[in-house]
């Protein structure tokens, strides 16, 4: 067991950790609150994800200190925010510390099937136009990664939020042997190499950035002009179909606004019309059993 260090709290901390309904937001927060107990501390923590159907925002408060009255963390007094989604992470930005708050994020777009007001093939989503430089520039402590892009180089995409509780925890006062018990305590047993790696990924990318002057840290982040040439690009639609998932309820099949999807003679869905398909999102959305999976990729050519 790890040797505790227990600092005299006399206000409590607050971390906000926020992100997308599938994200892992409510593990993170178990995690920090286990860890905290095991310092002796007093920990509340308060959640929101009864809407968080995926695209729903999910959010979660941490308090922790000596004594802990309040489980919810009051406008602009967040010591940490910590952002899995990016438009997530500017929606709470009232939230963190305006005196040396940590804004933590990961630049991932998660962008709602109801962004997308025109359905019109290549139409661009109402999103926030805000690029990571500019955000980053108006925090005063911050570190804007591509987690969801480290944890895939390393073979497990899902532990992008692991990759993220690696960078929290060099940001907080607890013995790191204390976060790797406690996540190899909450995350699946075949998950747990991945877990493991990706929270060395995350330290590892805080303690190379945080010494970095900010300009050498902004340099490989997108601007607002990085995005907007993204977003106008030509894409196409990539749709996959999980079949083994399908249960042949019907749902998308009726609410898919171009009617271009059926069920084929075992009941199991299909892209019926390929070239009516908007890549709006809205089967993948509605499936109840994750089954449709629509990702709108750059085009190896320019759509007519
Ligand atoms: S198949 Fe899905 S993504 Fe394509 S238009 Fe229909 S609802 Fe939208
Ligand atoms: S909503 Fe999902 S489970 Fe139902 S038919 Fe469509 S893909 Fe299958």
């Amino acid at each position: 067991m790890a040797a505790k260090t227990r600092k005299a709290a006399t206000k409590p901390r607050s971390v906000l950790i926020v992100g997308v309904g599938g994200q892992g937001v409510i593990m993170m927060s178990k995690v920090l609150a286990l860890v905290c107990q095991r310092q002796g501390l007093q920990v509340k923590q308060s959640e929101v994800h009864g809407m968080a159907k995926r695209g729903g925002g999910v959010f979660s408060h941490i308090r922790y200190g000596e004594t802990v009255w309040s489980p919810t963390i009051p406008k602009g007094e967040a010591d940490v925010l910590l952002a899995m989604e990016w438009a997530e992470g500017l929606r709470w930005l009232d939230f963190l510390r305006r005196d040396g708050g940590a804004f933590i994020a990961d630049t991932k777009r998660i962008v709602p099937p109801f962004a997308f007001r025109s359905r019109k093939y290549g139409s661009q989503p109402i999103y926030s136009p805000e690029a990571p430089r500019e955000v980053m520039e108006m925090v005063g402590s911050g570190f804007a990664l591509d987690a969801t892009k480290i944890a895939t180089e390393l073979g497990e995409s899902r532990a992008a939020n692991t990759v993220l509780l690696g960078v929290l925890s060099t940001a907080l006062e607890f013995p790191v042997e204390d976060w790797q018990e406690v996540i190899a305590q909450n995350v699946p047993a075949k998950a747990l190499e991945a877990n493991k790696l990706a929270f060395e990924a995350g330290r590892d990318w805080a303690d190379a950035n945080r010494s970095a002057p900010m300009e050498e840290r902004l340099k490989d982040l997108p601007g607002r002009d990085d995005r907007r040439a993204a977003e106008i690009a030509p894409k196409t639609v990539q749709f996959d179909i999980t079949g083994e998932w399908c249960k042949g309820c019907d749902i998308c099949v009726k609410m898919c606004p171009e009617r271009c999807l059926r069920l084929n003679d075992e009941m199991i869905v299909e892209l019926s019309d390929p070239e009516a398909c908007t890549g709006c999102r809205i089967c993948e959305w509605l499936c109840p059993d994750f089954a449709i999976r629509v990702r709108r990729v750059p085009a190896l050519e320019p759509v007519a």
